[in-house]
C-alpha cells in the first residue's frame, strides 16, 4: 500500500515487483509463480476517514478472492500484520499470517538467515574466507532484516559497521559493538562486505564507483537501478550476489506453509539453507560462461519458468 502520483506509476510498480517475485521464486526452484498486489493511495491522508482503511482492505480481499487462489497475497510495504488479518476475513488466499492464526509468521528472521548464508558463500568465493570472523561488514539499514543480520554478523565475530537514516537505531549499534556511519557514507566504507538492507536502487551508474567492498550481498529488493549496473560491478571485480537470490528466504518459508502437510519450521530451515547451493550454482555458471551473476541467475530462473510452462498445457 503506497501513495502513487498516477495510476500508470502504480501499474508500473506492480509489474516491476511481480517480475522480481517471478524471478525470485523461479531461481529458488519453488513451485510458485510471481505476483504482487498494489493498493494505490492518491494521497497520504487518503485513509484518514474512519473505517476507510478497513474498507480498502476489504476491497483488496475481494479482488484476491476473485482470483480463486491464482494469486496469494502477503504482508508487505505499507501494510501491517493487523491489516492482513482484515484481508484474511475476506479471502483464504493469504500467506504469512501469525503462527497462531495458522500461518508461517514474520518472514524477516528467515530473510536474515538466508542473506547470511549467501554472504558466507560469497566471501568464500571472492575472498577465500571460510568464516565471517574478522571481516569488515557494513550493514546499511537496521530494519526487520538488517538488525537481525547485523546481530548475526556481530555474533560471528565480524568487524561490524552499520547505518540507518533513523538515528534511534544507534542504540542497537552500541549494544552489538558496531561502528556507526552516516547513511550517505555507508556505501564507500573500505570493507570486505557491503550489505544493502534498506531500499532499492542503491547501486547505480552514479554510485557504483564509490562501493568500498569487493563483495555486495544484502536483503534489499531491486538493488540495481538498472540491470546493466551488474556489468559495471563485474568490471570493478565486485562480486554482487543477485538480490532476488540472496533474499528469497521469505518466499521459501511461505512455500513450506503451502505444502499439503502444513507448515514445519524445521523444513523451512532446511529449505532456506538451499540458498547456499543456489548462490554456488549461480556463481559457477557465471564463471563458466563468462557472464555476470545477474545474467546467470536470470538464466536459471528462465529455465525453471520454461520447465513449468512445458508442464502446463494451457500456457503453451
Ligand atoms: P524495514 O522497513 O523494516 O527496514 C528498512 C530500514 O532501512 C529502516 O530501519 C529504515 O530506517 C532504513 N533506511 C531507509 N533508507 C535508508 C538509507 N538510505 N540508509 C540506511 N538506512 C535506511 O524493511 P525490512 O523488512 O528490513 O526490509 C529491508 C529490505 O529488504 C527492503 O528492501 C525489503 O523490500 C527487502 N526484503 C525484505 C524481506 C523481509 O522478509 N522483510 C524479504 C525480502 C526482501
Amino acid at each position: 500500500m503506497w501513495v502513487y502520483e498516477s495510476v500508470d506509476d502504480a501499474v508500473a510498480d506492480a509489474l516491476r515487483l511481480s517480475r522480481a517475485m517471478t524471478f525470485k521464486a523461479a531461481a529458488a526452484g519453488l513451485p510458485l509463480g510471481g505476483g504482487k498486489g498494489v493498493i494505490m493511495l492518491p494521497s497520504a491522508g487518503a485513509l484518514s476517514r474512519r473505517g476507510a482503511r478497513t474498507a480498502v482492505l476489504r476491497d483488496f480481499a475481494d479482488t484476491v478472492e476473485a482470483l480463486s487462489g491464482a494469486y496469494l497475497t502477503a504482508e508487505d510495504v505499507g501494510v501491517t500484520t493487523r491489516d492482513m488479518q482484515i484481508v484474511a476475513q475476506g479471502t483464504s488466499h493469504v500467506t504469512g499470517l501469525p503462527r497462531k492464526d495458522g500461518g508461517s509468521g514474520d518472514p524477516s528472521p528467515w530473510t536474515a538467515i538466508g542473506v547470511e548464508i549467501a554472504m558466507r558463500v560469497a566471501v568464500e568465493r571472492r575472498l577465500g574466507a571460510s568464516e565471517l570472523a574478522g571481516l569488515r561488514i557494513v550493514v546499511a539499514g537496521l530494519g526487520h532484516v538488517g538488525a537481525r543480520l547485523a546481530k548475526a554478523c556481530a555474533k560471528a565475530g565480524a568487524d561490524l559497521v552499520v547505518s540507518d537514516i533513523d538515528p534511534r537505531k544507534r542504540e542497537l549499534a552500541d549494544r552489538i559493538g558496531a561502528r556507526w556511519v552516516d547513511p550517505d557514507g555507508a556505501l564507500s566504507v573500505q570493507a570486505d562486505v557491503f550489505a544493502p538492507c534498506a531500499l532499492g536502487g542503491v547501486l547505480s551508474h552514479a554510485t557504483v564507483g564509490r562501493v568500498g567492498a569487493p563483495v555486495v550481498v544484502g536483503a534489499a529488493n531491486n538493488q540495481l537501478a538498472t540491470d546493466d549496473v551488474a556489468e559495471e560491478l563485474a568490471a570493478l571485480d565486485i562480486l554482487w550476489v543477485p538480490d532476488f537470490v540472496a533474499n528469497a528466504a521469505g518466499i521459501i518459508n511461505i512455500a513450506v506453509e503451502l505444502r499439503p502437510e502444513g507448515y514445519d519450521p524445521r523444513r523451512a530451515r532446511a529449505d532456506v539453507r538451499g540458498i547456499g547451493d543456489t548462490v554456488r550454482a549461480v556463481l559457477d555458471e557465471a564463471a563458466a560462461e563468462g557472464i555476470t551473476p545477474l545474467e546467470a541467475a536470470m538464466r536459471r530462473a528462465r529455465r525453471r519458468i520454461a520447465e513449468a510452462r512445458a508442464l502446463t498445457p494451457s500456457a503453451a
